[in-house]
């Protein structure tokens, strides 16, 4: 089958498109055809070498997928099945998705929502489903948009482009906070009303700051996770679920202790099968398909090498699909 491979060598690593046995794919009880992958964040650390997140060689890079089932002795599970996977360490300790064939457990699999073609359950992706359950994380915390502005930091990214469009459609006043002015137009489109500086956000500062958002979606971390918090208003809550800032947070216990806030971790990878059938629920009934497809860009499997490289550099907007199948 044809797939990218990420193989060790002296000087590191080697990422090519090639050729790959089938015969060796890993343990799994049900085989999927993959129509659809896509590039998220950790693929590119994954094509890059830049965090050791490959943790056997051969591998296939790739975290999600969505396709069709072609043999399972899964019970949940058919030939003929449209399904999609986010996470369970595809693409780090199983063979991902970058690929014409993945074998899973079916215990990993999620049905297609009805309503999303893989194509756009793709183009939501991790980052998407990330997105969703950062929402749902505020909205388990009890906020509301009445309660005031939510900030979504690196939002020209796929976490932030998707949350901007989340939040939006839920209702909020959404701040977007980019490195990127250039893509103001972009950001309002997909329903932010106010945008901010990254830089505004990204030096070092005071403990408590001027109450500005009651929520936020970070995927940044770092000082400016630090600062969202120093500037989050009484009783609000931060969603954290990411990095591409730094994986540090020089932050003090003043928000925790004085103005009542939460942060709120998120993860995507090891979610609950139930949390992940409710976040494809919301994703397929709430979010606008028209904005979707304004943040994606299609590129076939044998270019995604390039884009995964500037993922990590934060280059990419919006979203890409990988069109395998
Ligand atoms: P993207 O690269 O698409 O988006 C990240 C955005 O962050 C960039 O577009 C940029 O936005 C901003 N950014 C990049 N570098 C910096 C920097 N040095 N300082 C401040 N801002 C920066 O990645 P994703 O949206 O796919 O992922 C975002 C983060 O979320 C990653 O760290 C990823 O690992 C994490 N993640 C975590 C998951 C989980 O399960 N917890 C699941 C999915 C993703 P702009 O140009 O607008 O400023």
């Amino acid at each position: 089958m044809r797939a990218i491979v990420i193989n060790k060598i002296d000087a590191g690593q080697s990422v090519d498109f090639g050729d790959f046995p089938e015969t060796d794919l890993m343990e799994g009880d049900v085989v999927v055809r993959v129509s659809h992958s896509t590039i998220n964040y950790k693929d590119g650390l994954a094509v890059t070498g830049k965090a050791p997140v490959v943790r056997r060689f051969p591998m296939i890079p790739g975290i999600d997928f969505a396709g069709v089932v072609e043999s399972s002795e899964h019970p949940d599970f058919r030939a003929g099945d449209a399904v999609l996977l986010n996470g369970w360490g595809t693409g780090e300790t199983h063979l991902g998705a970058w690929a014409e064939r993945s074998r899973v457990k079916g215990d990993w699999l999620v049905p297609l929502p009805k309503g999303l073609g893989a194509a756009e359950a793709m183009s939501i992706g991790t980052a998407g489903y990330t997105a969703m359950l950062c929402l749902m994380a505020l909205e388990r915390h009890g906020l509301k948009p009445s309660d005031g502005p939510a900030l979504v930091t690196g939002a020209a990214g796929g976490v932030g482009s998707v949350a901007i469009a989340l939040l939006a459609g839920a209702g909020w006043r959404v701040i977007a906070s980019t490195g990127r002015p250039e893509e103001s137009d972009y950001l309002k489109g997909l329903g932010a009303s106010e945008i901010i500086e990254r830089a505004s956000l990204s030096a070092p500062g005071r403990p408590l700051g001027k109450e500005r958002w009651a929520a936020g979606v970070d995927s940044v971390g770092s000082t400016t996770l630090a600062n969202m918090l120093a500037m989050t208003r009484y009783g609000g809550a931060v969603a954290a679920c990411g990095l591409a800032g730094g994986m540090d947070l020089p932050a003090s216990v003043a928000p925790f202790i004085l103005r009542n806030i939460a942060l709120l971790g998120v993860d995507s990878v090891m979610a609950p099968k139930t949390v992940r059938l409710e976040a494809w629920r919301r994703l397929a009934a709430e979010l606008d398909l028209t904005k979707l497809a304004v943040m994606t860009t299609t590129i076939r499997l044998e270019d995604a090498i390039e884009p995964a490289r500037s993922i990590v550099d934060g280059k990419i907007r919006g979203r890409i699909v990988i069109e395998i199948g």
